[in-house]
């Protein structure tokens, strides 16, 4: 006999029509979804709950006296690594993409939540449950978009799937959490990557069409450390733009409110993390947070050059430097961002004294941000666990 629970009744939005987080929705997908229905309970920008999650997902929250708790998050372990065979086109080395089609392979799950572009619109995100490794490794390489991963739980509602890999990012994670034991899944595990001053589709057509000279031919780009945007167009040709001659004024406000007042730039809700930010260049960094972590890793270690973490260099000055720049019109674009943060790696903090001099300098930006535009939620949006970093600090005080 099946039950109908009464999340089925309520229906998802349509396409464009409100969110209900209004301007601070991330589109991450679930109010496409039936499950819209704990959407007030659910949502990263409507009920930030991330200690009360990580009790549930890892068997207890950060230890706020601890400082690699208190800036990465629950954890049994970190590592650089990197794919003795890195991935070709993957965004770093692919361990994301590895760890998946493994699960599949070996029959862990029986799909995994990911998301490939939209053949019509090479940076329209469009979310998928892959169930081969083929699927999967078409969905390598971040998409420079918000994008709405959850909007495909109801299709894993109805594929009756029992065992399912989601990967995602922080804002994603935090609702899948909420509803995790909604969609009917035996094991769930969750992937994740940490995420920052990501922009909406509009955003990113803004920065495109403001600073390439093909933007409809653009195939993809990267902020490079000779201070120059690479565009590559899709007949091969590289375009270089300086760092200093992008349109600062057109482009302010590019990221999404979204991603300006978010504060789980870690990912704290993951079993397991994958990013860069605390490792030497070319090696990934690792956050493995609890059992099912680990036991994502074990499926690909033997593939994996792993080198322990380290720490050098003092970031402080240089966060509390960095203020008054963000803060001037929060404008900090990004490739300002990166300048800085090209000119940190050169001289600077490195491996998790780099990841904490990003994630300070995000969150006193986000902080100002919220105080600024949203002062009733900042008592509430703002863990704590981000109000005692940003304490370290001198802020303006308007
Ligand atoms: P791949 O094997 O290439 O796989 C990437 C996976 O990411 C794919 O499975 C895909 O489904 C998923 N994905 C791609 N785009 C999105 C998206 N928009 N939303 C949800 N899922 C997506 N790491 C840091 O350490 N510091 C950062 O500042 C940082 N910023 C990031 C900003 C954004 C917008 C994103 C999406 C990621 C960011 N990361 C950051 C994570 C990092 O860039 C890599 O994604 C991560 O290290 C995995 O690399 P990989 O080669 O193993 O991934
Ligand atoms: Fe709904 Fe997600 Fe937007 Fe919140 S962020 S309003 S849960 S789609």
């Amino acid at each position: 006999m099946s039950v109908v629970s009464s999340h089925h009744k309520a229906k998802g939005l349509k396409p464009n029509s409100p969110r209900p987080a209004k301007a601070l929705c991330s589109e991450c997908g679930l109010c496409d979804t039936h499950y819209i229905h704990y959407v007030k309970e659910a949502c990263a920008f409507l009920n930030e709950q991330i200690a009360a999650l990580e009790a549930e997902a890892h068997g207890k929250s950060r230890d706020l006296t601890q400082e690699d708790d208190l800036y990465f998050g629950v954890h049994q372990e970190m590592m650089a690594a990197r794919n003795k065979e890195p991935i070709e086109g993957a965004q770093w080395t692919g361990i994301v993409s590895s760890i998946a089609c493994e699960m599949l392979t070996q029959g862990k799950v029986e799909g995994v939540v990911c998301v490939q572009n939209h053949p019509d619109d090479r940076f329209q995100p469009m979310p998928i449950i892959a169930r081969t490794p083929e699927e999967v490794l078409a969905a390598r390489v971040n998409k420079p978009t918000l994008s709405p991963n959850l909007s495909i739980l109801e299709q894993v509602e109805q594929s009756g799937f029992k065992r399912l890999l989601a990967i995602g990012v922080g804002c994603q994670i935090q609702a899948l959490r909420s509803v995790q034991d909604k969609i009917g899944l035996e094991k769930l595990y969750v992937l994740g990557t940490p995420c920052v001053d990501n922009v909406t589709r509009e955003g990113l057509q803004k920065f495109l069409e403001t600073t390439s000279k093909s933007p409809e031919t653009v195939v993809h780009y990267e902020f490079m450390q000779d201070f120059r945007v690479h565009f590559k167009h899709e007949d091969g040709s590289i375009e270089k733009v300086p760092f200093f001659g992008l349109n600062t004024k057109k482009l302010k406000d590019v990221f999404a409110p979204s991603c300006m007042s978010c504060f789980d730039y870690v990912n704290s809700l993951a079993d397991l993390v994958v990013g860069y930010m605390g490792a030497p260049f070319q090696y990934q960094w690792l956050v493995v947070r609890n059992d099912i972590g680990k036991e994502m890793l074990n499926l690909v270690a033997d593939q994996l050059e792993t080198q322990p973490v380290s720490s050098q260099g003092n970031r402080k000055a240089a966060v509390q430097q960095s203020i008054p720049a963000y803060d001037q019109g929060v404008t900090l674009p990004m490739w300002a961002a990166k300048l800085m943060g090209v000119v940190i790696e050169k001289i600077g903090p490195k491996g998790l004294e780099y990841a904490r001099f990003s994630i300070d300098s995000h969150f006193t930006r986000n902080y100002l941000y919220v105080k600024r535009n949203y002062p009733e939620k900042l008592e509430d949006h703002v863990p704590e666990f981000a109000k005692r970093i940003v304490e370290q600090y001198e802020l303006p005080t308007d």
